[in-house]
């Protein structure tokens, strides 16, 4: 077809850049991707961090309002209990207060100013310091302090038996300014956590109480795991070196920001093999299109080069499609023929009704499977003849879609058949007079019988007359004779003159029986001369469709030929047959000799034109002969004579089919 594929020079530069736009779109979406998280992860753990801080902040806020709200009522009990008569009972009392209201404290005791105990609550711990309640190194040196400056003080966190860390807070008593006694409160830090420490807190935080060598005092969490996320201040009070130290975990909400996380990267590799398959499909298609573009160009050259004309029509006879040797044929350039509905310009218009009723035949799909002929006009008007095989135009989903022919320009060949039937002709003519100059002396002799009876017959009847006796009735026998030869003179003239007339060859009834005897009439004498029988075996036949004088030629030539090969067969075996039969559709003529028989290595030449092994002869008979009985649709051949009794001799068959073909 004449469309062109949508090639252009820089289209596969382009066709690469497209290629590497989905690499360039991954990765620019990977980065995007990455930053994103990146930032969001960043900014979450600014977030994370400043809440966290907020929340050590209120924590340490909480504890120190705690412990400090502690710390005024133990004042306010130091100084109560200093002067009051009823110190005791107060102690009691106020002690059993703090203790209710603040379950973090886990004893509250009164030493007088030598240590010695005053009064304890819970009077009994199992948790109080056992010996010498204060001479540890942590506890003395906030006893002395405490006791020396006046001013409350927090001991050193120390360890009891069972583990666990406690600080104590000592109160000193003054009395009229000289130092009465100590108000101690130990403080177990677990508890102190476990109190003060909000179960939300812990849900989020994990809250310990080290100091500077990272020694665990307490700890309360509710979670498990390590995190980097912490945050340490110091808690003070008790002071003492004491951190708080609170690390945070990822809330549950994490999980789902990760599932997001997974979501977005499973996302984006969804997107990248997309991409990717994009990518797949692209290239496909291009090296697709690259074969189509190799497969259309040498379709091109395939058409281009080649010399049968090709017409692709639609369904309803609209040219569609004309290749370069249609256009060369017709003289029409493409675009005169494509488009067109009929009638054709290329259609003759002395023909127009045939070249339509072909047309609609063809539409109908009932074109001849053998092609058909139809003469054409070219665009210089003149007339050529196209041989068409028309057939089924199907396109690529199997659909019936119309009609393409193949035209081929038959008129040189036409001219030369038609040159080489007229050549034909012309031989077999002069094969005829050929024939008949060999068989002119016989034909002569043949002629002069007649004339020579007809010569007497008449000095007869003039020497009848001279002798004035003659009567009417003694002349009237001679004067039939004399006619009976005349006659038989002029049938052999007529013979002779029908055998070398020119006509058109053409098919008609012919009776074989007749021709055989014609030819018989020609060989009699031939025959007789040569001293040979001819046996002829003829039923009653019907007429076959033959040109009675091409027939005539090819028994005669049989004949001849057979005569001849019997030249030097004993003189009583000199029979030839001449048989026809009736098979199976056609009839069977068979011209058999007793002669010299054919050698096996000359056999495969005796039909070519001009083999001959005559000194004087011409070699065209046979040659004729089989081209006269294939233009009847027969065949000829030669077979052996087996059943001769010389042993030898030839049997020559042809076949004419009983209908015409
Ligand atoms: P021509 O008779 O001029 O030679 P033909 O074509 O009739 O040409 O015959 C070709 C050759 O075939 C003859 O020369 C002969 O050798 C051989 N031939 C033809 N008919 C017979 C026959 N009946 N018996 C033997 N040979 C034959």
């Amino acid at each position: 077809m004449n469309y062109v594929l949508p090639v252009s020079p820089g289209s596969s530069r382009r066709l690469r850049w497209l290629l590497a736009l989905p690499k360039f779109g991954i990765i620019l979406l990977l980065a995007a991707l990455l930053s994103l998280l990146w930032l969001l992860h960043r900014n979450e753990a600014e977030e994370e961090r400043s809440v966290l801080i907020k929340d050590v902040l209120w924590l340490e806020q909480n504890l120190r309002f705690h412990l400090d709200g502690n710390e005024e009522q133990f004042q306010q009990l130091a100084l109560e209990i200093a002067d009051h008569p009823e110190r005791q009972k107060i102690f009691r009392v106020r002690a059993e207060h703090l203790l209710k209201n603040s379950p973090d404290i886990a004893q509250i005791l009164w030493i007088d100013a030598g240590q010695q105990l005053i009064e304890a609550l819970p009077t009994a711990p199992a948790s109080a310091p056992q010996g010498p309640p204060f001479s540890a190194p942590s506890t003395s040196k906030a006893f002395e302090l405490a006791s020396r400056l006046g001013k409350l003080q927090y001991s050193e966190p120390f360890f009891l038996e069972d583990h666990r860390a406690f600080v104590a807070l000592f109160v000193p008593i003054y009395r009229e300014r000289k130092f009465a006694g100590m108000l101690v409160a130990t403080y177990p830090l677990d508890t102190l956590l476990a109190n003060q420490v909000p179960w939300w807190f812990t849900e989020k935080y994990k809250v310990e109480i080290i100091d500077d060598n990272d020694i665990q005092y307490a700890t309360k969490t509710n979670i498990e795991g390590n995190s980097n996320l912490r945050h340490i201040i110091p808690f003070d009070p008790p002071g003492g070196g004491l951190l708080l130290r609170v690390t945070g975990y990822r809330s549950p909400d994490n999980t789902l920001q990760r599932l997001l996380v997974v979501a977005i990267f499973l996302l984006a590799a969804g997107v990248f093999w997309s991409l990717w398959l994009v990518r797949d499909l692209m290239k496909k298609r291009s090296h697709a299109e690259e074969a189509l573009r190799a497969e259309h160009a040498f379709r091109a050259a395939m058409e281009d080069s080649l010399t049968v004309g090709m017409r692709a029509r639609d369904l309803v006879g609209r040219v569609i499609y004309v290749n370069p040797a249609f256009c060369r044929m017709t003289g029409f350039a493409a675009e005169e023929l494509v488009d067109r509905n009929p009638p054709m310009p290329y259609w003759a218009p002395e023909q127009l009704e045939e070249t339509y009723a072909m047309h609609q035949t063809v539409l109908a799909g009932e074109a001849p499977k053998d092609g058909f002929e139809i003469t054409f006009m070219r665009k210089n008007g003149e007339r050529f003849q196209a041989l068409i095989y028309e057939a089924k135009l199907i396109d690529g989903n199997g659909n019936h879609t119309g009609w393409m022919a193949s035209v081929l320009d038959i008129t040189e060949r036409k001219r030369a058949e038609e040159l080489a039937r007229q050549q034909q002709e012309q031989l077999q003519f002069t094969s005829r007079l050929v024939t008949m100059g060999e068989m002119a002396s016989t034909l002569a002799h043949e002629l002069n019988q007649p004339l020579a009876a007809i010569a007497s017959y008449n000095t007869g009847c003039l020497n009848m007359l001279d002798s004035g006796q003659a009567t009417p009735q003694d002349l009237h026998p001679a004067l039939e004779k004399i006619g009976l030869q005349a006659q038989r003179a002029g049938k052999i003239i007529r013979r002779v003159h029908d055998f070398v007339r020119k006509s058109e060859p053409k098919r008609a009834p012919c009776a074989v029986g007749e021709v055989v005897e014609d030819c018989l009439g020609f060989v009699e004498a031939e025959a007789r001369k040569r001293h040979i029988r001819i046996d002829c075996d003829l039923p009653p036949l019907p007429p076959v469709p033959a040109d009675r004088l091409m027939l005539e030629q090819v028994l005669l030539n049989l004949i001849r030929n057979g005569m001849e090969a019997m030249a030097a067969t004993p003189e009583p075996e000199r029979t030839l047959r001449i048989a026809v039969e009736i098979g199976d559709g056609e009839l069977l003529v068979s011209v058999s000799d007793q002669g010299s028989g054919i050698a096996q290595e000359i056999r495969d030449k005796l039909f070519i034109a001009f083999f001959t092994t005559k000194p004087e002869g011409m070699g065209i008979g046979l040659s004729i002969c089989r081209s006269i009985i294939e233009f009847h649709r027969g065949r000829l051949w030669a077979e052996d004579n087996l059943n001769s009794p010389t042993g030898s001799g030839t049997i020559f068959r042809f076949t004419l089919p009983l209908e015409a073909t």
